[in-house]
């Protein structure tokens, strides 16, 4: 495969807000899913990221955040049941005006109609909200992703918002995943070249719900990065084999042993979860993203 490291200019971390959810949801639990998520006591707040990577054949992003609509329109969710559930699982959801992706694209030196391609780590509505604001850009999404929301009576339940996914015109595409022997890839023998260059190398990482990927971003002198969603929401849970309560556990630590090796095979490779809250600071300095503009993604100190 042909690697042209100069293609990536510069990677940043855009917030459109955030929001709590329940310790057990990041750190894991033993405890059954509706007693945590009804009468855990314990929250954490996090940031929603996207990643913006500005590729010199245009820009790209990781993820699209959440819809600011979940606080200001009350119809947001498809029924009373989905909301009730909803309301259970993410507390004191805060977007503001200027969280918007298209806000947030400005203030690091983009416009949302210079994307040209997002890929979609899985289907939950934090990750497909800001789709409405790239209408031309290609969507790309795990095929396992779509099956399962196509397959099931109720994936609203699950926060996959199926007519806020299938909006008219959208360009998704399912990730044509191929075989590849690129050794700095191992384990991994399935991934899909993005932009035809080595750059962007989309990989399957099962487990947090089907269908979610990673994104491998390799620029010259500076670590690779590993975009992995909601895989794990820290790194030092990966090293802990920790992993989150949302997803199939077993099929989690498979993903995790994958992608501890395949950070083995790329010494220093940094990885950035989609909530991380010291995503910038990870960024900052080696990847050209920073801007004067740009504010923290730290969740503290905002109001
Ligand atoms: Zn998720």
């Amino acid at each position: 495969m042909m690697l042209r490291t100069d293609a990536v200019k510069a990677v940043s971390v855009v917030t459109t807000g955030d929001g709590e959810v329940h310790h057990e949801h990041v750190f894991g639990t033993r405890k059954p899913e509706l007693l945590w998520i009804f009468f855990g006591r314990r929250w954490v707040r996090l940031p929603i990221n996207v990643y913006v990577i500005d590729h010199q054949d245009g820009l790209v992003l990781f993820d699209t955040g959440q819809d600011r609509a979940v606080v200001t329109d009350p119809d947001y969710y498809p029924d009373r049941i989905t909301a009730f559930f909803y309301r259970h699982i993410f507390r004191d959801i805060r977007i503001g005006p200027e969280d918007t992706l298209p806000v947030q694209l400005e203030r690091v030196g983009y416009s949302a109609s210079q994307v040209r391609k997002a890929v979609i780590s899985h289907l939950h509505s934090d990750h497909v909200g800001g789709i409405t604001h790239i209408p031309e850009a290609e969507l790309y999404a795990g095929e396992e992703g779509f099956a399962y929301m196509r397959g099931r009576d109720h994936p609203e339940r699950q926060t996959v918002f199926r007519d806020r996914i299938e909006i008219p015109g959208a360009r998704w595409h399912m990730i044509p995943f191929g075989p590849t022997h690129d050794p700095s890839l191992a384990p991994f023998s399935e991934a899909f070249d993005l932009m035809g260059d080595g750059s962007m190398i989309v990989l399957p990482t099962p487990g947090h719900l089907p269908g979610s990927v990673s994104m491998l971003v390799r620029r010259r002198a500076a670590p690779a990065l590993l975009l992995v969603g909601d895989l794990t929401y820290d790194e030092r849970l990966l090293d802990r084999d920790q992993v989150p309560a949302v997803g199939d556990a077993d099929q989690l630590r498979r993903t995790y042993a994958k992608v501890r090796a395949l950070r083995a095979n790329n010494p220093g490779l940094v990885i950035l979860s989609a909530h991380d809250p010291h995503a910038r600071e990870k960024l900052s300095g080696r990847y050209g993203g920073d801007r004067p503009s740009d504010r923290p993604t730290s969740v503290t100190g905002r109001g």
